[in-house]
C-alpha cells in the first residue's frame, strides 16, 4: 500500500512513517500541503490527513479533493476529537477519523481495514435498469456504453442513485453538491441536471415540480 501522510509534526510524522514501513507500506510524507499539488494521485492508495496544517486547514484540502472527484480513502488523524468535529470530517468525505492521541497499532489496523473496504468498493457497481454506475471510479454506462459526466453531473446522479425511486429535493441536492458554505442555487442545479439528462437519457430522471427529482429505472 502506498500511503500519503500529511502531518506537520516532526516527531509524530517520523513515528508514523516508521510504523507504516514496518507494516509493509511505502510512505510519502509531506509536512506542507502545498507540496501535495502535482502529486501522481493514481499511485496513492490511502491518505492519512492531519487537520491542523500550516497555511491551510486539512478539512479544506479534503473538501477540495472530493469536489474534484478524487475518491482515495482518507483517514483523518487529528487532535480535534470532539464528536461534532469527527462527524463533520466524516460528512465531508473522510472514510475514517482517528482522534489524537492514538495507539499506533490502532492506526495501522484501521488503515488496513480502510484499504480492504476500498478494494471491495472499487469493484462495486450499481445497476438501475440499463444504467450502470461504478461509484468509486465515477464511471457510468448507459446500455453498456460509457458516458462521460462532469464532476457535478456525477454528484447529482450519485445522489439520486443512492435512493433509486425516491424523490430527492432540489435543496438536498444543493447541499450535497456544496457541503460547506452556501448550497448551490436551484438554477445552477437545473443547468447541471439538464446536461445530465441529455447525456444519460431525459426519461431516466423524472421532475416532480416543486418537489424534486427521481431516478427511474
Ligand atoms: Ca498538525
Amino acid at each position: 500500500m502506498h500511503v500519503l501522510l500529511l502531518e506537520d509534526d516532526l516527531d509524530l510524522g517520523q513515528a508514523i512513517v516508521t510504523a507504516l514501513r514496518q507494516d509493509g507500506c511505502t510512505v510519502l510524507w509531506q509536512r506542507t500541503p502545498t507540496a501535495v499539488e502535482g502529486l501522481d494521485r493514481e499511485r496513492i492508495d490511502a491518505v492519512l490527513l492531519d487537520l491542523g496544517l500550516p497555511r491551510i486547514d486539512g478539512m479544506d484540502l479534503l473538501i477540495a479533493w472530493r469536489q474534484s472527484g478524487w475518491a482515495v480513502p482518507v483517514m483523518v488523524v487529528s487532535a480535534r476529537g470532539a464528536l461534532p468535529e469527527r462527524l463533520a470530517g466524516l460528512d465531508e468525505g473522510a472514510d475514517d477519523y482517528l482522534p489524537k492521541p492514538f495507539a499506533m497499532a490502532e492506526l495501522l489496523s484501521r488503515l488496513r481495514a480502510l484499504h480492504r473496504r476500498h478494494l471491495r468498493q472499487a469493484s462495486e457497481r450499481w445497476r438501475i435498469g440499463s444504467l450502470e454506475i461504478a461509484p468509486r471510479n465515477r464511471l457510468v454506462w448507459v446500455q453498456g456504453a460509457p458516458v462521460e459526466l462532469s464532476a457535478r453531473e456525477f454528484q447529482l446522479l450519485e445522489a439520486l442513485a443512492r435512493n433509486p425511486q425516491a424523490v430527492v429535493s432540489k435543496s438536498m441536492l444543493g447541499q450535497r453538491l456544496q457541503p460547506l458554505g452556501e448550497p448551490l442555487e436551484g438554477s445552477v442545479i437545473e443547468v447541471h441536471m439538464s446536461n445530465l439528462r441529455r447525456k444519460i437519457g431525459a426519461d431516466r430522471i423524472r421532475t416532480l415540480r416543486g418537489v424534486g427529482y427521481q431516478l427511474v429505472s
